[in-house]
């Protein structure tokens, strides 16, 4: 086995997200399906989404590049009736998780360990079931809340719920930092609205405002390097006065806010697959997918090496400060015209 592939910038590939399917059950209103933008279609197995043995084969080869994680994404990953057995053929040496709402849990939270599913990540925007189903389309709220319980007792932890933080669910943000802290093998991560993937800048809050709020409440608070991500510990209803809270008295919550922040991107070692099988270097820009044609082992080496070289820090390289403080494409990035523009 190689050492992980660096690109240009020093970043090592050491984890890939796959999308299984851009198929999902709910129809969140902030989402950007992988960065690809809307493209929520019918419910039925599609065409178009890689077999079984194409993702189990793009996982073997990116191991022998020394790839050590995996996160399985969609659209709803669990739409996929082959989950289990993809996951079962996941080389052992990954960690593998899978981002989801949640609703498919109850039933199969089991199986998926029993697979080799390692963790989960369920979204969950709300603790409310009215302000859920405003904000997923969807009134699915009792069976998400199943999901995340049925994870727990079966180990798929800390069972991290993903919250995106914005004008709709603002509100709602003190009611899930409490639960975290209250129910064992939960962890919390706020995530930073995107309106640059979803449009709807009015919907945006000021990130900072969260980062304060929650600096002042917390019993503890760590600073992680990778991603410049912040750890807030909050204690638990019952946690003893003075003590040191933990997972077992409290809750961890982490706010992950890539926007605008330079930093975070230094720190990106992921490399994303959509579901049709294109490698995908970074979240925000579509300009750079490349297919795997056939996925054969030796157009899955040729196009992931091409696609790590090719890769570039998304704001302090691709998109740069101008001379009024706005982040703009960086003119290296911007194609010259041609005779036919
Ligand atoms: S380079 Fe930045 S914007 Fe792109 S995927 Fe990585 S963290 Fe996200």
């Amino acid at each position: 086995m190689n050492g992980p592939l660096a690109d240009g910038f020093g970043r090592e590939v050491t984890g890939v997200r796959v999308s299984l399917t851009d198929r999902c059950n709910f129809d969140c209103v902030y989402c950007h399906n992988e960065g690809l933008g809307d493209t929520r279609g019918p419910m039925e197995p599609d065409d178009n989404e890689m077999t079984a043995d194409d993702v189990v084969r793009f996982l073997e080869v990116v191991e022998e590049f020394g790839v050590e994680k995996v996160k399985f994404t969609g659209g709803e990953p669990m739409l996929r009736q082959d989950l289990e057995a993809i996951i079962r053929r996941t080389p052992d040496s990954m960690e593998t998780s899978m981002t989801t709402n949640g609703t498919f849990l109850p039933g199969r939270a089991e199986d998926l360990r029993e697979a080799g599913l390692d963790r989960v990540n369920v979204s969950q925007d709300a603790i409310d079931p009215e302000a859920f189903a405003a904000i997923t389309k969807s009134g699915a709220y009792e069976q998400v809340l199943e999901g995340v319980e049925a994870a727990v007792a079966t180990g798929l932890t800390p069972v991290k719920l993903n919250m995106v933080v914005f004008k709709h669910t603002a509100g709602y943000v003190e009611g899930m930092v409490e639960h975290a802290a209250n129910n064992d093998g939960l962890q919390l991560q706020l995530i930073e609205y995107m309106p640059e993937l979803t449009g709807h800048p009015e919907w945006n809050i000021d990130i900072q405002r969260v980062h304060d709020w929650l600096a002042d409440i917390s019993a503890r608070v760590e600073h992680r390097e990778m991603h410049d991500r912040t750890r807030y510990w909050i204690a638990g209803d019952d946690a003893a006065p003075g003590a040191r809270i933990d997972a077992s008295n409290g809750g961890m919550v982490e706010i992950v806010d890539p926007v605008e922040n330079p930093t975070f991107c230094a720190n990106c070692h992921r490399v994303r697959v959509t579901h049709e099988g294109y490698l995908k270097g970074c979240l925000n820009r579509n300009d750079d997918l490349r297919s795997m044609g056939e996925m054969s082992r030796d157009a899955i080496r040729e196009t992931f090496r091409e696609t790590v070289a090719n890769r570039v820090p998304f704001y302090g390289e691709y998109m740069v400060r101008d001379d009024n403080d706005e982040w703009v494409v960086n003119d290296a990035y911007v194609s010259p015209p041609t005779a036919a523009d």
